[in-house]
């Protein structure tokens, strides 16, 4: 395949012909950082109180339109607790797509509950609500104003689909199969900070949106997560969770209920407000090299996932589909052999030992996916 040495050199030139290793996504510092880290060690606020942890929450809210955010120590216990907050309970089933990564499935292990395994649509590589409307048409019954499975008797409870790589997903049919059903939404935004559906932030449509700032994401804190909500109540109950459940007193220590220890550092705070600072060139960059690789794939063929229609993706993962598998795994050796890191998607939460017992849909189009997607490197260019 000579054309993926093409590939591999249009790579680097994208990368300012760099001839060392290049990385899927690595984070950039050039703003703030070290100032504000500066003034949390001067200050000796570098945990749990600080101003920088208000300030992250306040300006996260006023980026992504959201009337409220929680700031969490990193994306998957945010999702635990946004699962924790609309309601899910020991014993409930949750409807999750199959293609996605782990953590959105072991979030809903963590509260006890059950994943469904739902297919993803081929353009948004998001939960297809096509496909949950007709797994839940055969499956689900309204009983008492709640969803039951007719099959497993349990109650289905929610629903959370993850916007792919930034890509959102079909959140306006989503919507309607949940109030059909009565489930609720729960988005795994941790990928699509910054990506848009019909104008409106991902992350702000459903009960509670999850965000992550993870070293490989848009925006990093080291580790960290966010919960976003249009709700005071809700939110004012997560902040209360991730705070070991303490009732606010000067000198007294009492918790009402039991809380977790899942707030954010100040330290690492302070690394999410100098980044935040920046996010405007960051998904600026991010569109531009998409753009590039968009034009360059069209010229050989290759497919390149692209913004659905209506939305607007920061382009966190670029993705290239490939012919077949074993085009797919030539690629992959090809480009990591010559230090340009690229990987496959990945597998199927329906194919992990200890998933594979749950129940999941007619999978055609993730087990199709799964097979021929593979991103290339993404990182903002300064
Ligand atoms: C990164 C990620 C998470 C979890 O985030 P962490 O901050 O690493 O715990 C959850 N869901 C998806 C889809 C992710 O990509």
């Amino acid at each position: 395949m000579g054309s993926f040495h093409n590939v591999i050199n249009k790579i680097r030139a994208i990368y300012n012909n760099s001839e060392g290793f290049i990385p899927l996504h690595a984070p950039v510092f050039n703003g703030n950082e070290k100032k504000y880290l500066n003034e949390c060690i001067d200050s000796t606020f570098v945990s749990s109180v600080g101003k920088f942890v208000d300030r992250f929450e306040n300006e996260m809210a006023i980026y992504t339109g959201a009337k409220n955010a929680v700031v969490c120590v990193n994306g998957t216990n945010a999702l635990h607790l946004a699962l924790q907050l609309v309601g899910v309970q020991q014993g409930d089933e949750v409807i999750t797509q199959a293609l996605t990564f782990i953590a959105t499935a072991n979030a809903i292990s963590y509260c006890r509950a059950y994943p469904i395994f739902i297919d993803v649509d081929r353009d948004t590589l998001g939960l297809s609500p096509m496909a949950v409307k007709k797994w839940l048409a055969a499956n689900a019954e309204i009983k008492k104003g709640a969803c039951y499975n007719k099959v497993t008797g349990r109650r289905i409870k929610a629903c959370v689909p993850m916007h792919t790589f930034g890509h959102p997903v079909r959140l306006d049919e989503l919507i309607q199969v949940c109030v059909e059903y009565k489930l609720e939404l729960v988005e795994d935004a941790a990928e699509s900070l910054g990506s848009y559906y019909k104008g409106r932030h991902t992350g702000t449509y459903g009960k509670v949106g999850v965000l992550s700032f993870n070293g490989n994401k848009t925006i990093t804190t080291g580790g960290g997560g966010m919960l976003l909500f249009n709700d005071n109540v809700l939110a004012q109950k997560a902040k209360h969770l991730t705070t070991q459940a303490k009732e606010p007193h000067a000198w007294e220590f009492s918790h009402d209920e039991i809380g977790y220890n899942l707030r954010m550092p100040n330290i690492n705070a302070a690394i999410g407000c100098a980044q935040l600072e920046q996010i405007d060139f960051i998904i600026k960059s991010k569109r531009e090299t998409a753009s590039i690789y968009k034009e360059f794939f069209k010229e050989l063929d290759i497919d390149f996932i692209c913004e659905p229609k209506d939305c607007r993706s920061n382009y966190w993962l670029n993705a290239i589909v490939l012919k077949d598998k074993a085009q797919r795994d030539e690629f992959l050796k090809i480009s990591n052999d010559n230090g340009v890191m690229t990987r496959p998607i990945w597998k199927l939460m329906s194919r992990l030992p200890m998933y594979k017992k749950e129940q999941k849909g007619d999978l055609e189009n993730s087990i199709w996916l799964e097979d021929r997607i593979v991103n290339i490197p993404s990182s903002v260019i300064f």
